[in-house]
């Protein structure tokens, strides 16, 4: 959290009445944002702000799409048993080299 965001909490000050993020708090918190870790009202900020900003665009979507590709690997794409064995033998047998 920014020393500005954290005495605009301090002092009560509604999201409602705040204007826009700046691109630097957005993308500092990107991360949280992607992964729901937001409280609801700075979620919505930060949301408010990519939907309008076309200098934090594409990077909000190179991180989306960088997810979904290690989200696809996490999911499909685990070595057969007789791959790992063959690694393993021939790192084995670099080793006794
Ligand atoms: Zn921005």
């Amino acid at each position: 959290m920014t020393l500005f965001g954290f005495l605009r909490r301090l002092f009560g000050v509604r999201s409602e009445a705040e204007p826009m993020i700046s691109c630097e708090e957005a993308l500092a918190v990107v991360h949280e944002y992607l992964d729901g870790e937001l409280d609801a009202s700075q979620h919505e900020r930060v949301r408010a702000h990519f939907d309008v900003c076309a200098r934090c665009y594409p990077g909000l979507q190179a991180e989306e799409a960088f997810r979904a590709v290690v989200r696809r690997a996490e999911e499909g794409c685990t070595a057969p048993p007789e791959l790992r064995e063959r690694v393993l033998a021939a790192l084995a047998a670099v080793g006794e080299d």
